[in-house]
């Protein structure tokens, strides 16, 4: 008998890490493949703090081919859809067969689907996208050249990863344009629809709001609730709410919709919607049991973060093993995530929960901006990525 084929689509944060630590920890013959249609893997939170130059772009993203472990494989290919009777991928290169697939494809940022976003992005010199990474890097040199006006920042109705980012953006832009001496010049808005910044009772991450909204009245930063984006005039630098509601920007950072991949969601029974269906304990799908999920492309109920991502590396590799072996799934995992939320240079607080509860409490401390700019990137590169992940 062969190896047992294990193949994981994607290598971003949830497939590399997998593949990695697969390698490392299955004691079994097995030999792994990873799909990714880009050579280069993005450290996605970077995104937030390129704007205002607390990292820069050109270290914030490396060839896939560096990250893999020797014995992983790696097939450069757009995966178009998943026949899992078959147990099949076709890609836009040659069909792969699995025994065991790991579908880690993340989510796909749908511009597009507002009218005017992507147009305002390419025509206009105000608008910039920022979960792009090259809106993120453009954003910079227009933050530099910004001399006043209202500072936008949109969240759309989709389910997005990272809910905190908006949030990050426009406190982050606060302590900017407070540094460059322009700050009484600037308006600063987050629209959102919803009733609160960060989540709302009894999601967990509502613990945060108290302590946001206090922060934001401080420093001036204006929430608009129930703000559903309906179109961006860029003509007339407003955006336009369902309601009929209009703001108007100079500078606009809005978050792109979010849905799931057409390869999984148009070309595969895997999906229920728009995101993979596995039991949120085991990251088994819910009809086929060679098949896990993790990350943004699942359906798991908590916030779609690579921290989260990480803890459900660990129960993958545990249960994938069990399967394998013919025996009972034991490992669970139990919605963690934290986002740490930049409230300016030098400080932090991180929001820390899982399905049920908020773990850490609602305080700003020095040491979490330092864990977030400083820490922890290394800590993704030189330990996560390689599948270690010692103190998990
Ligand atoms: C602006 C921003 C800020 C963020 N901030 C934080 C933060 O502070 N903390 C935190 O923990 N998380 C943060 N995140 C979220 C985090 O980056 C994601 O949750 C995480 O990367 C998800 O990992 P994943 O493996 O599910 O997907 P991804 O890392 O997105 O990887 C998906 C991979 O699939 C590939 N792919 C997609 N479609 C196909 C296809 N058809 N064929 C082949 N390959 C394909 C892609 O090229 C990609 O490499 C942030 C994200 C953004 C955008």
């Amino acid at each position: 008998m062969g190896a047992t084929q294990i193949l994981v689509l994607g290598a971003g944060t949830g497939g590399t890490m997998a593949a990695n630590m697969l390698d490392r920890k299955l004691d079994r013959d097995v030999e792994i493949t990873v799909v990714d249609q880009s050579p280069e893997h993005h450290y996605q939170p970077s995104y937030y703090l390129i704007p205002f130059g607390h990292m820069e772009p050109e270290n914030q993203h490396r060839p896939v081919e560096s990250l893999l472990r020797r014995d992983v494989e790696f097939v450069q290919a757009s995966v178009e859809g998943v026949d899992p009777e078959a147990r099949t991928v076709a890609t836009d290169g040659e069909t792969l067969a699995y025994d065991y697939l790991v579908t880690a494809l993340g989510n796909r940022l749908a511009p597009e689907s507002v009218p005017g976003m992507r147009a305002a992005w390419e025509e206009t010199e105000a608008v910039y996208p920022f979960y792009h990474y090259d809106a993120a890097v453009e954003l910079r040199e227009a933050v530099r050249d910004f001399d006043g006006g209202q500072f936008l920042v949109t969240v759309p109705e989709t389910p997005i990863k990272c809910g905190g980012a908006p949030l990050k953006m426009a406190m982050l832009a606060d302590d900017y344009f407070r540094d460059i001496g322009i700050r009484e010049d600037v308006d600063i808005a987050v629209a959102k629809p919803a009733e609160a910044p960060f989540g709302t009772p009894p999601s967990p991450k509502a613990h945060y709001n108290d302590k946001l909204e206090e922060l934001w009245d401080e420093r001036d930063i204006e929430f608009l609730p129930e703000f559903a984006v309906e179109e961006i005039d860029y003509e007339n630098d407003r955006v336009v709410a369902e309601d009929g509601r209009e703001v108007e920007y100079d500078l606009y950072a809005p978050v792109p919709p979010q849905y799931g991949r057409e390869a999984l969601v148009d070309h595969s029974p895997l999906t229920d919607g728009e995101y993979v269906t596995v039991d949120k304990h085991t990251l088994q799908h819910v009809d086929y049991d060679d098949v896990f999920a993790i990350g943004d492309n699942s359906n798991l109920p908590t916030s779609r973060t690579a921290s989260a991502v990480r803890k459900q590396v660990h129960v993958l590799v545990n249960n994938l093993d069990a399967a394998m072996a013919g025996r009972r799934l034991t490992d669970t995992y139990d919605g963690y995530t934290a986002c740490p939320l930049l409230t300016e240079e030098g400080k932090a607080m991180i929001a820390e929960f899982d399905y049920e509860d908020p773990i850490a409490a609602p305080v700003e401390t020095r040491s979490n901006w330092v864990l977030d700019v400083n820490v922890i990137p290394p800590m993704y590169w030189n330990m996560w990525m390689r599948g270690y992940d010692p103190v998990p």
